[in-house]
């Protein structure tokens, strides 16, 4: 573009108040107030004259561009972003998606303490300061059977255990469990980060108990294993069994620490769960301090615990940086309900452990209704068939559930466009794509989502 064309460009601009007094302006400043609108408005001219000033041509009329570009900024505002979706791709945690859902009891309990004020840190019955690790803490220990605290994430939990235990010293791992957790983050930069060294130990696929002792020296202050939750290996594998390695670091006198991940309460056995180590069992052959996350197999709210030995885990209390990773009122509240799931034995009314469970008949049923439905809606090609369904997130690597699925079958770029449409739709669906086929698990889909996932189906066919 030669200057002249860029000046013209330039005095096409419409101004902010042009804009304000078009059609397009009234639903802005029915959301908002001027004064936001105006500075939204003024944004995006001046961004619009950098471009062109730049050299670059619109693509196409500048007073919709405009338009177009605040109307987009005026509902990334004023819309949440954050929205439920219904997830029918058969990923229980799906760390994605939010990882477990919250059962009934623990969203209103959420609900009860949000908009209210809370005994959080009051003790009721003396009238006087409480502890806000009373709410879980007691109960954790009535289930596991050791003293636990609560903090943001299992990431925290190991930084702070780390920190408190291994600062300034070494932590040996297995090489062959530094994982990455996902999101780029891994377990050897959480280990750096709370200022020990971490000493790697064996070799990616085996690691001997030999391996461990060799490393042992004045300088090693606990020794680490990590589930190897989000992967796993097959063929020439092996690593020392739990209460062999126990007894090498208590020997030592330094403490086993495991990151367990997955957080099993349950002691099973439980269909599509066999391979998740319980905290329970690793607390039986001795280790130390289990670290584990509150929303995956737990199925409660994203939380961190740590549990164990009683004058660890009181040392790890006294750490500055718990203070710093602590969790709130809305987190205890839907893990203290998640966990009295537990306490009274419904296990049920845990929805990530419901849907773990549900059996092939059950979602037969499931499956055979909703194709009724879909066929009712127009929909052609949907059948039902045999499948799996995947624990998922970061637990019980390819751990494949027997399952059955609703089939929606066609060409290779009807099924895109389809599982594109669901996405993007209202509430959005998330589906799985395999050999040119859209795959619904209605494992992962609550009872009531069956009608709207239905009505999405069909009006996604429909439209391509
Ligand atoms: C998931 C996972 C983590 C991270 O837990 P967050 O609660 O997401 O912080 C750490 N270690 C293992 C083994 C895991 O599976």
């Amino acid at each position: 573009m030669d200057s002249a064309e860029i000046k013209a460009l330039l005095r096409a601009l419409p101004s902010v108040e042009q804009v304000l007094q078009s059609p397009a302006a009234t639903p802005w400043l029915a959301l908002m107030p001027r004064d936001r609108v105006v500075s939204l408005v003024r944004g995006v001219i001046s961004e619009l004259r950098q471009k062109l000033v730049s050299g670059e041509r619109p693509p196409g009329d500048v007073d919709k561009i405009v338009s177009d570009l605040v109307s987009g900024k005026v509902e990334q505002v004023t819309e949440p972003s954050l929205r439920s979706v219904i997830n029918a791709s058969g990923v229980i945690l799906h760390t994605n998606l939010g990882r477990a859902p919250l059962g009934a009891a623990a969203a209103r309990a959420v609900a009860g303490v949000a908009t209210r004020y809370c005994n959080l840190e009051f003790d009721l019955a003396r009238g006087c300061r409480g502890r806000r690790d009373d709410h879980c803490g007691p109960l954790l220990e009535a289930l596991l059977g050791a003293p636990a605290l609560v903090v943001n994430n299992n990431a925290a939990a190991i930084f702070l255990v780390v920190h408190e235990l291994a600062r300034d010293g070494e932590v040996l791992v297995s090489r062959g469990e530094l994982v990455e957790i996902g999101d780029g983050f891994r377990i050897q930069e959480i280990l750096e980060a709370s200022q020990a060294r971490v000493r790697e130990v064996g070799s990616t696929n085996r690691t001997h108990l030999q391996d461990y002792s060799a490393a042992i020296g004045r300088r090693t202050r606990l020794v680490l294993r990590v589930h190897p939750s989000n992967f796993r290996q097959v063929g020439f594998t092996g690593r020392p069994r739990l209460p062999e390695l126990v007894e090498l670091a208590h020997r030592a006198e330094i403490p086993m620490v495991e990151d367990l991940g997955s957080g099993c309460l349950s002691d099973g056995p439980w269909p599509g769960i066999e391979g998740e180590p319980p905290v329970t069992r690793s607390l039986a052959a001795g280790v130390d301090l289990v670290t584990c996350s509150g929303d995956k197999l737990l199925g409660g709210p994203q939380a961190g615990i740590i549990t164990g030995r009683e004058d660890l885990v009181q040392r790890i209390r006294r750490n500055p940086l718990f203070r710093a990773l602590r969790v709130d009122k809305l987190t205890l509240a839907a893990l203290g309900a998640t966990l009295r799931a537990y306490a009274r034995g419904r296990e049920d009314q845990v929805p990530a452990l419901r849907m773990a469970r549900a059996t092939v008949s059950r979602l037969t049923r499931r499956c055979e209704r909703l194709a009724g439905q879909l066929a009712d809606r127009g929909v052609l090609y949907a059948q039902v068939e045999q499948g799996e369904s995947l624990l998922g997130g970061g637990s019980t690597p390819m751990q494949r559930i027997p399952s059955v699925l609703v089939t929606v079958s066609g060409t290779r770029r009807a099924v895109s466009a389809i599982e594109r449409r669901l996405r993007s739709g209202t509430p959005p669906v998330i589906a799985r794509i395999e050999r040119d086929r859209l795959l619904l698990d209605l494992r992962t889909v609550s009872d009531d989502q069956e009608g709207a996932l239905a009505a999405a189906v069909a009006r996604a066919v429909d439209a391509v």
